[in-house]
This record gives structure tokens, sequence and C-alpha cells, in this order.
């Protein structure tokens, strides 16, 4: 192919995810003319996007604001939902706790105060949203949201990329599949004008005035995993898209940008311990496992490690990954009985798990492979005993219920496990995307290592540094790509016309 069957745009954005799609819509809604260059085929298309649940997370005051964003809901749903609100300081006490307060302030207050908004536009351009039923506890009658998450994907991930590759189509802009991006070109001055991509077999320049790279993290690379993140990291498994080499990050790196962010920290949750290498789209996030608040989760030597219920799941999930990763030969079994076996969310019941039953815990012990049966049984009864019951089981709020005088405390949702049945299911850890990246100014230029903007270049999503370190509040991920992807559209935009 030459550059004239790419159609000489002003504008190339990397990628074909959430982000991507958010920062092309927004381009060549400020008049460039736009393509898209996506490394996997086109079964393969839309990157971890496509394997999320899809949930956003942004303030709302109530019911008023969520209304635009889902008209279809009848007057008698509504009258079963009670989102309650989530307040712009809400949101920020999130990313500040779930951070460790390490979170870009300027990034911080730009996804918080922008989310909104984006929410707006995405529904403007034919993305449809639907209430987050899973963050709801049924009372009376009444579904009542937890954690601030109220409006998930309609249809998921893959009903999201669908959708915004329908208004990519809209605007006539091309998706390129199969054509990963191998390098930047940068003119004598060190401006960027074209990217180097592989196509039919062969190497070509594609010259633009802009590029946006919105090309994920490094979480697909084992060999990055290792080097950034630490020994052992090269064995998670990789929850999503096997594109997602980190080829964006080098790329910039390679043409001067500025490293930034959590490079040694990353989103990993507990995850099917026999799933495969890279994500299913076939099963999609179902290999998680994540009902771990109300069970005991014990590694080889049958001990417990972390504290399962420190606060609600969204909160905790996306580092219980790497909490498992460090057990011995990396996995752990997460423990139930008949209490707490009701509860289990819905991706406990696919095929695809590795499950024991027994009908005492003794048999338990010697069914979950890998475990020191006597060390199980010795933690059991040692949390069996420290289980406090002056606090009453509440699944919707950190219900105080906690043990008393273990090493490994339990904060919250703390019952004994001594009623039969009792299952457990085993898990590894699962990754889901890396926090280290490039630096962007608050127009999504991509920084130098001297501070100034790299000319003609632009970033946006999961390869973006500077927004979670450590931990992060569930649904930031999607709204920061699409945040900071209409602001690298329109900046994008505004550089070409100069
Ligand atoms: C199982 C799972 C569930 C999740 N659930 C949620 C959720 O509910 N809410 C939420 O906020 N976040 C969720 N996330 C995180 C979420 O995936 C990301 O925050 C978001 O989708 C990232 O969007 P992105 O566009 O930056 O990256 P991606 O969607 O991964 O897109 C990157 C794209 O770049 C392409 N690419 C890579 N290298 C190249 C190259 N060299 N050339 C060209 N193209 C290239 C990839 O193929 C891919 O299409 C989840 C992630 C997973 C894996």
């Amino acid at each position: 192919m030459s550059n004239t069957d790419f159609g000489n745009p002003d504008v190339i954005v990397i990628g074909a995810g959430n982000a991507a799609a958010c920062a092309a819509i927004s381009a060549r809604q400020a008049g460039a003319s736009v393509i898209m260059l996506e490394a996997a085929p086109q079964a393969e298309c839309g990157g971890n996007t496509r394997f999320t649940g899809g949930g956003f997370r942004f303030p709302f005051k109530g019911i008023a604001d969520l209304e635009p964003l889902m008209p279809e809901l009848t007057d008698a749903e509504k009258a079963k939902l009670d989102f309650g609100v989530y307040t712009e300081e809400n949101y920020y006490d999130d990313m500040g706790r779930q951070t460790n307060y390490r979170t870009d302030p300027e990034m911080c207050e730009i996804l918080v105060t922008q989310s909104y908004d984006a929410m707006l536009w995405l529904r403007k351009n034919g993305v449809k949203f639907e209430p987050t039923y899973q963050h709801t506890v049924k009372v009376d009658g009444i579904f009542k949201f937890w954690g601030g998450l109220a409006c998930v994907m309609w249809g998921g991930g893959p009903g999201l990329v669908e959708l915004e590759h329908k208004a990519c189509a809209r605007e006539g802009i091309k998706i390129f599949c199969d054509t990963p991006a191998i390098g930047l070109l940068q003119d004598a001055k060190g401006h960027v004008c074209g990217v180097s991509a592989q196509s039919n077999g062969d190497n070509v320049d594609i010259r633009a005035k802009a590029v946006i790279l919105a090309c994920g993290g490094f979480e697909a690379s084992g060999e990055m995993r290792a080097r950034y993140l630490g020994p052992g990291w090269d064995l998670a498994k990789v929850r999503g898209s096997r594109y997602n080499q980190g080829a964006g990050i080098r790329m910039a790196l390679d043409a001067g940008a500025m490293p930034y962010g959590h490079y040694s920290g990353c989103h990993s949750v507990p995850w099917e311990l026999n799933a495969p290498l890279f994500g299913d789209l076939r099963v999609g996030d179902q290999f998680q496992k994540h009902s771990y608040p109300f069970c005991i989760m014990v590694n080889a030597n049958g001990e417990r490690f972390a504290d399962e219920g420190a606060d609600l799941r969204i909160f905790t999930y996306a580092k219980f990954g790497g909490a498992i990763l460090r057990q011995p030969d990396h996995f752990a079994w997460q423990v139930y009985d008949a209490k707490t076996i009701p509860m289990l969310r819905p991706e406990y019941k696919i095929k695809q798990v590795t499950k024991v039953t027994a009908n005492s815990l003794e048999e338990l012990s010697k069914k979950m492979s890998g475990v020191d049966a006597q060390g199980f049984m010795r933690e059991v009864t040692a949390y069996n005993n420290a289980v406090q019951t002056t606090a009453k089981f509440d699944p919707l709020i950190r219900d105080g219920r906690c043990t008393t005088g273990l090493k490994v405390p339990k904060s919250n949702w703390a019952q004994t496990i001594d009623q039969p049945p009792f299952e457990a299911y085993a898990t590894t850890c699962g990754i889901t995307f890396t926090f280290g990246g490039i630096k962007i100014t608050r127009d999504a230029e991509v920084e130098s290592v001297s501070g100034r903007p790299i000319p003609g270049l632009f970033a946006t999503g999961e390869l973006v540094g500077g927004l979670f370190y450590h931990n992060y509040p569930a649904g930031a991920g999607l709204m920061g790509g699409s945040v900071f992807g209409r602001i690298a559209g329109r900046s994008a935009a505004s550089h070409v016309k100069k």
C-alpha cells in the first residue's frame, strides 16, 4: 500500500479501542481528516475495550443527570432505581484514596470535571448506556446502587466497540486492521509527521500532520512486565487483548517522550487459574472471581494473605491479582460455605471454572490442589474463632463485621466458614492494564523529557501515565480514555490547522 491508499490523512490515530475511537471522532468533528491503524485483525479489533464490562465512572447529582444518558428508562423502571448521588468530591476522594494520593492533580481534575460532559458527548455520538445492575442490592423491591457506578455500556465492551466504530464510520473515519504501527516519523526539527506501519507484510511510511497514540499499555508483553513490574509478572495471565505490547510507549520514548506514572504498578485481579494466557472474547471478563469479600482466600500453605474485606470490592479488586501473584506458585483458593454460596456472582457459574465442593472442611482441604491440608485446617479454625458477630452482616456497606487477633485481619463481611456444603475456586493473577506510560499536557500533547510538547504528537488511554498509582476506582479507565481522547482529538485538529 502507498500513502495514497491511506488517503493522506491530517491525523493518524494508533489503536482502535475506546480511547482511540474518542480521539478519532473528536478530531474529525473538529475538522481534521482522520484514519485509525489497528494492530489486530478485524476479528479481534477493539483492544481491551472489547473485553470490558463497560463501566464508566463520572459524577452525577441524581437521576436528573442520568436521564439524558439513559432516555430509554421508563417511569416504571425509574421508580425501582435508587442511584443515590456521586459528587465530584466523592470522585476526587476515591481517586486520592485509591492511588495513595499520588494521582497527578491536574489530570485528576480534568478527569473529574470533564467526565460527565464526555458521557453526554458519547451518548450524542450513538453510544448507549444502561443501569449498572451488577452494582446494586435489592432492598424492598428497589435496586440500590453502590460504589458510584451508575451506568454501564449497553452490550458491555463488545457493544461499546460496535457503537463507537459505527460512529467512526458515520464520520468517514477508516479503520485499517492488521496494520500495526512500528515507529513515528519525525522531520529534521523533531516534529512528528507520520507513522511507519506494517501493512500486508510490507513496511510503509504514512504521512500525516499529527499522530495520536492510543494503543494501550504493556500488559500483554511478558518481557516488559518482568522488566517493569518485577520478577514473576511474566507469569501473569492477560485478561484482555494480546496486542497491547507496549509499542505506543516504546515509540513515544524513542521520540523523546517523558516516561511518567507508576511503571512498577498495574491493575490486576483474581482470575481463573486455568484461563488461557490471553483474554478469550467468548468468555470476556467472566474469568474474574470477584465475590472474594465474602470468602477467605488461602495460598499453598493454606494461609490467608490479604484482608479480603478491606473495602468494597470495586476499591480492592484491582490490587488483589498482585497479592495472589506474590504467593507461592502464584495461586489462591477462594473458600465459601452455604451462607455465602448463594451470593456468588454470575462469573462463578461459567463452565470454565476450577472448582471443588465438599461436605466438610476436612474433605475440602484434601481437594484443593496444591494446598497444605493441615495448614488450611489450622487457618480456617483460627479464622472462625476470630470472627466477631456483634456487627450485622451487610454486603451493601463496609459493615465493620471483622475478625480480631489475626495476623491478617478481615475488616468487613467476616462470617464463619462452617456450614456445608463448601465450595472452593482456584485463582491466579489476571493482569488488566499497566499504570506507567508517557506524560501529556492538559491539552493531551505528549511532553518531551525537556518538558516541552513534542510537536504533532498526542496521546490518550492506557499508555498515558500519571492518573493511576497502586490501585484504581472501577470505571475510571474507560472514562479517562474518553475524556483525554476528546481533548487529544481537538488538540490534534487544532495543530493541523496551524
Ligand atoms: C477484562 C477487562 C475488563 C475491564 N473492565 C473495565 C470497565 O468495566 N471499566 C473501565 O473503565 N475499564 C475496564 N477495563 C480497563 C479498560 O480496558 C481500559 O481502561 C480501556 O478499555 C482502555 O482503552 P484504550 O483505548 O486505552 O486501550 P485498548 O482498548 O486496549 O485499545 C488499544 C488498541 O491499540 C491497539 N494496538 C496496540 N498496539 C498497536 C500498534 N502497534 N499499532 C496499532 N494498534 C495497536 C490494540 O490492538 C487495541 O485495539 C477492563 C479491562 C479488561 C481487560
